[in-house]
């Protein structure tokens, strides 16, 4: 496990428009610098770098975060690969720790919930927009409640099938462990050991966490 002190350094040492510029070209505007969004297809340029407060935004697709989950995202790559990478870059001397094998599998855990929930958040969104159930019950629903197109985008607001264990259905086959989508809370399980979605006929909100 990398040391916090260390973490902290990288965070410290980072220029966030020097990072995202060996992937994107980008040009100054105002305090910000400003690009074309290495995440979707655009024309115009949406995607913003904040060097103060060490962010990137994207207007466009909602993609947004810190130098790290930049190098996560554009590398498809862990936290702990992100960090070593800028450390790299900056030559900053990693200093890990030795962790238990508790510790480790919790992390690791923890990660795997993570990429599930992405999937699932992925999904729902796909759900609201690409399906007939899902515009008609979810996106009339956001509307009803005042949301703009714009917000329900920005926020990848979704919906879940009323089609009982669609999600359940599509995660299994994508290679989802049924373990990870449960202590996920994404699907549950019953008595008899039989699992089903947890979500259906719902609104989803996903929880940034950024
Ligand atoms: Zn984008």
């Amino acid at each position: 496990m990398i040391l916090q002190e260390t973490i902290d350094k990288i965070f410290e040492t980072t220029n966030i428009e020097e990072v995202v510029g060996d992937f994107v070209d980008l040009k100054k505007a105002g305090v910000n610098y400003k690009g074309r969004c290495p995440f979707h297809e655009e024309k115009t340029p949406s995607f913003v770098v904040s060097p103060t407060k060490g962010i990137y935004k994207c207007f466009g697709c909602g993609k947004g975060g810190n130098s790290v989950t930049f190098v996560q995202e554009i590398q498809q790559s862990s936290y702990p690969e992100a960090l070593k990478y800028i450390a790299q870059k900056y030559n900053i001397e990693i200093i890990e720790k030795e962790i238990s094998a508790d510790l480790e599998k919790r992390n690791s855990d923890k990660e795997s919930q993570f990429i599930a929930t992405k999937f699932a958040c992925k999904y729902f969104e796909e759900m609201l927009w690409d399906t007939e159930e899902g515009q008609k019950i979810g996106l009339s629903y956001f509307k009803e409640r005042g949301f703009s197109l714009e917000i329900i985008r920005k926020f990848q607001l979704g919906y879940s099938p009323k089609k009982q264990n669609s999600f359940k259905n599509i995660a299994l086959a994508a290679g989802y462990d049924k373990k990870v989508l449960i202590s996920s809370s994404l699907i549950g399980e019953n008595d008899g050991g039989e699992s089903y979605d947890k979500f259906r006929e719902r609104a989803i909100f996903p929880i940034h966490a950024y």
